[in-house]
């Protein structure tokens, strides 16, 4: 009887420390446990998404151009255009749409693929992270994810392509439309 009823006294106070524990842990890190998905409602701006051109909005905010279309990378050609800004800066959904796919490369690179209501998909690559799997349904302006290095290290940057047709094979220079919906 002694040795259940401290046992259970001792539960109390366990549950009650923790109980007390916790707001206090909360507060000691505002930081911490929210924000993650970037709520576009954050009053500070970070997570707003650039004004819609039409239906599509710009991938990334805040960058400035790099590599474009061609450019040799080895035996390969450059398929993409490369924007750069500093980590963490959101990556938009271009449009509405649903999560293709979402994949860390052999080389550690994050990737997504956004298949476009309108038809076009769009390949990000080298975030930092991703908010959104494989399946989601996204809409415009939406934050997918943040900028990184991954696959790339020390070279901050999104890798994006548009594949007009819809199609892997059909990535076509993206120069142009970043221009437009980017307002360039
Ligand atoms: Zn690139």
């Amino acid at each position: 009887m002694t040795r259940i009823g401290a046992v259970l006294a001792g539960l109390g106070v366990v549950a009650a420390s923790a109980l007390a524990v916790a707001p206090q842990a909360a507060a000691d890190h505002p930081s911490e446990g929210g924000g993650s998905l970037g709520a576009p409602e954050d009053l500070d701006g970070r997570w707003a998404s650039p004004t819609p051109v039409g239906k599509k909005v710009c991938p990334t905010k805040s960058f400035w151009v790099g590599d474009g279309w061609g450019v040799s990378r080895g035996s390969r050609k450059h398929r993409g255009i490369d924007l750069a800004a500093d980590r963490g800066t959101p990556i938009f959904a271009v449009e509405d749409g649903r999560i293709n796919r979402t994949k860390r490369q052999a080389n550690g690179a994050l990737q997504i693929v956004l298949k476009g209501a309108s038809g076009p998909k769009y390949y990000y690559g080298h975030m930092d992270e991703v908010f959104i799997s494989g399946g989601d349904k996204v809409v415009a302006g939406q934050v997918i994810g943040t900028m990184g290095d991954s696959g790339s290290p020390g070279a901050v940057h999104l890798h994006f392509e548009y594949w007009k047709s819809g199609r892997e094979s059909a990535a076509v220079n993206p120069k142009k439309f970043v221009t437009r919906i980017c307002r360039l």
